[in-house]
């Protein structure tokens, strides 16, 4: 298998500072999408309102090229695109993300939630690692509904962000007001345009879950890896 060297093993006595992205690393993005579809339906059945759906889709097809272009304040861009691209106001834009995207999302989580974290966080703390989540997206009430906790979580729309990843910016921020350094953080995420890109750039150690291999990349496909064996032993 072609991996670098220094991919080969990780000394978690080297590593302070565990950074989780969020969204299809901490959860199964596939099986929350199954509950959404389902609740998206009903609703455009009851209600015979089609409008939100082009509103989600554009906002995130807006959202994936921002983070792409690297665009500042991204997300002031991103609603007034929005906007222009569906005709409808920004109040009501507003209205459907926080629904959709941000709030009902929530109570599925937890059933989605990988297998393993419980202790792998319990783990964490166990050995005495800092725990950060650098996510795109509100991190905080996820954090909650997956009943996990973490000492550090950094989102894209944070003030001193207001990037998107594959930026670094949130992660150097994050590492910054942990008090560490970047030879002693690792990020673990599972897209590597995003998150192992965002980690590269800051001069990080990046871990993709993933169920194939990755060229160039160290991935794991499950929370109880042997990866991690050292920090789930007593
Ligand atoms: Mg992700």
């Amino acid at each position: 298998m072609k991996v670098r060297r220094n991919l080969q093993t990780i000394d978690w006595n080297e590593i302070k500072l565990v950074v989780f992205d969020v969204d299809g690393t901490l959860y199964d993005q596939h099986a929350l999408r199954v509950r959404m579809v389902r609740d998206m339906l009903f609703h455009t059945i009851l209600r015979r309102d089609l409008g939100f759906l082009s509103v989600i889709k554009t906002y995130r097809h807006i959202r994936e090229r921002l983070g792409d272009m690297e665009v500042f304040d991204f997300e002031s861009h991103l609603i007034a695109e929005t906007v222009a691209t569906t005709g409808f106001s920004e109040e009501k834009v507003l209205t459907i993300v926080h629904e959709w995207i941000e709030q009902r999302p929530l109570p599925y989580l937890l059933s989605c939630r990988y297998p393993g974290l419980t202790e792998l966080f319990a783990g964490l703390k166990r050995s005495g690692k800092v725990i950060g989540i650098f996510s795109d997206y509100p991190a905080y009430q996820k954090i909650a509904a997956l009943d996990l906790a973490a000492d550090y979580i950094v989102s894209a729309q944070d003030d001193g962000i207001r990037l998107l990843k594959p930026h670094p910016k949130g992660l150097e921020l994050l590492i910054s007001k942990a008090g560490f350094t970047a030879a002693e953080t690792v990020l673990i995420g599972d897209r590597i345009e995003r998150d192992g890109i965002a980690a590269q750039r800051a001069g990080v150690r990046c871990l993709i879950r993933s169920s194939r291999p990755k060229q160039e990349w160290q991935t794991f496909v499950r929370f109880d890896d042997h990866l991690f064996a050292p920090l789930l032993s007593d």
